[in-house]
């Protein structure tokens, strides 16, 4: 058995969940990753590939087995300059590194890590790196500089790609070597823990953490945990000592929690709604909120793209385009609903064109209904300074905006079904349960974000990028018609 790097690094997060994906890994596996994950994992092999254009001498090494380690050695022995993901293995632990290059003149070894994030994470990359030089160093190389390679948040593309802009490069081979000794002992009780045969004794710590923190065998390790429970009450993995109280008290199920146990507002409803099989209401306050409304009605949402690599002039990493909206208006009380969209199908900036569509379709008074309100406003303050001439009508967007969750978030509804959660995804099957995304070939705002890329593309025949722009004007549209009927479900409350 090897100890990659990456099985450290988890390690490190939790040895048993470690355990169970090298001894077990149908449990550890049985989950198929989301699309955000996916994406996560595209992202990264994406700015790895830009991060190698910067060495023009580099020669990438395929694979991870046997035949990558001895093609390694030999282009080691050629004193090959730059070598792409060279692959390393002693004494039961295993590396591929993302650059290593060599100087001649103290013939001595350089080795970058790449990230895909705007800067360096000192627990995880960190330790990532520090094996990484550890495990070179066991192979007899002479490391003397470790850097993390990162992007950087302040560029701003401006023509062509600037790579060395792009990139930072943070030199921490001081902090890498001051913690070579504890990496050396860890790397070992690693080996040693994830080597034993027997499934790893003793309680699941994430007992004590809320839902999002639980890894996929939580189940697994915790048979007396129910599917919905106190760790899923709202915000509760902030609250360690509400948690702990319930969980110490063995106090699993929601029922169980005591009336009188210390919870805020949110999470006591939550429990109350399902305690008393209720829908909790404030009928005065929805109608107040209600009221706030002023007509035409516009209700609107966004699909954006958050590309790590800038591809446009006025872009930084990870900034989002938006390319997408849909948007339904209401004249008057009870009149017709007539639907718009806008969906850019060429590879470059959507901004001008975006915020022109938007212009044309929504006038200078009435409300502006979305769900959320930071990101549609955020996004639309960031196409303002791409697009200056839309800045007035922007402006007044945002100013116009109504934010359809806070009847939710302000706890004025709540229902039990929405488990503790205001996101739209929750309260729309309860609001209106005829309406479903489970039809749609889109379901989620991941899936429709990297379903963008594609259809600018190149890689799909025009029949798929048909289909796929049916689909994502379908998705965008069940968006902003979930609104729509949320709020009519809500005027008939206070009717
Ligand atoms: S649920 Fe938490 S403590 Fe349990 S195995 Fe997973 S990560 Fe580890």
């Amino acid at each position: 058995m090897l100890v990659s790097k990456t099985d450290y690094i988890l390690y490190r997060e939790c040895p048993k969940n470690t355990w169970m994906k090298v001894h077990q890994p149908d449990i550890y596996y049985a989950e198929e990753l989301s699309s955000f994950e996916k994406h996560i994992i595209e992202t990264g092999n994406e700015v790895e590939a830009e991060a190698r254009k910067i060495f023009d001498d580099g020669i990438l090494i395929e694979g991870r087995g046997e035949e990558a380690q001895k093609m390694t050695e030999k282009l080691l022995a050629e004193k090959k300059a730059t070598l792409f993901q060279p692959v390393f293995i002693k004494d039961g632990f295993m590396a591929a590194v993302d650059i290593l290059k060599y100087d001649a003149d103290t013939d001595s070894y350089r080795i970058y890590e790449i990230k895909a994030s705007n800067e360096a994470d000192k627990n995880r990359h960190y330790y990532d790196l520090a094996f990484q030089v550890n495990l070179l160093r066991r192979c007899g190389l002479n490391v003397a500089v470790a850097s993390i390679m990162h992007l950087n948040p302040e560029y701003v593309r401006s023509g062509a790609l600037d790579l060395n802009e792009l990139f930072k490069s943070d030199d921490i081979t001081a902090e890498i070597n001051a913690l070579q000794e504890e990496v050396a002992a860890e790397m070992e009780q690693a080996k040693a823990y994830l080597a034993a045969e027997a499934e790893p004794a003793g309680p699941c710590c994430c007992i004590y953490k809320g839902r999002s923190n639980h890894c996929t065998t939580f189940s697994h390790s915790n048979g007396h945990v129910p599917k919905y429970g106190v760790h899923d009450i709202t915000r509760i993995g902030l609250s360690k000592k509400k948690l702990k109280a319930l969980i110490d008290s063995e106090v699993f199920h929601l029922h169980e929690v005591p009336d009188d146990f210390e919870l805020s507002d949110a999470q006591r409803n939550q429990v109350d709604a399902y305690k008393m099989d209720t829908v909790l209401m404030h009928k005065g306050q929805i109608g107040e909120e209600l009221e706030k409304l002023a007509y035409p009605l516009y209700f609107i949402d966004y699909e954006t793209f958050p590309s790590a690599i800038p591809l446009f002039d006025g872009f930084s990493p990870y900034q989002q385009i938006p390319f997408q909206f849909s948007l339904y208006t209401q004249d008057a009380p009870g009149g017709e609903l007539k639907h718009s969209e806008f969906l850019y199908e060429q590879q470059a900036d959507p901004s001008g064109a975006f915020a022109a569509a938007m212009q044309e379709m929504i006038g200078p008074k009435g409300s502006v209904i979305v769900w959320s309100k930071k990101f549609e406003c955020t996004i639309n303050k960031q196409i303002a300074e791409r697009v200056p001439e839309a800045k007035a009508f922007l402006d007044d967007v945002n100013a116009r905006v109504y934010d359809l969750m806070d009847a939710f978030s302000k706890q004025h509804y709540v229902h039990k079904d929405f488990k503790g959660s205001t996101s739209i995804k929750k309260v729309l099957p309860v609001m209106a349960p005829e309406l479903s995304y489970k039809e749609l070939a889109i379901r989620e705002g991941g899936a429709a974000a990297s379903s963008w890329i594609k259809l600018v593309g190149t890689a799909l025949t025009p029949p798929e990028k048909e289909k796929l722009k049916e689909d994502m004007l379908a998705y965008c549209k069940m968006d902003t018609w979930a609104m729509v009927r949320i709020l009519q479900e809500l005027e008939k409350v206070i009717k």
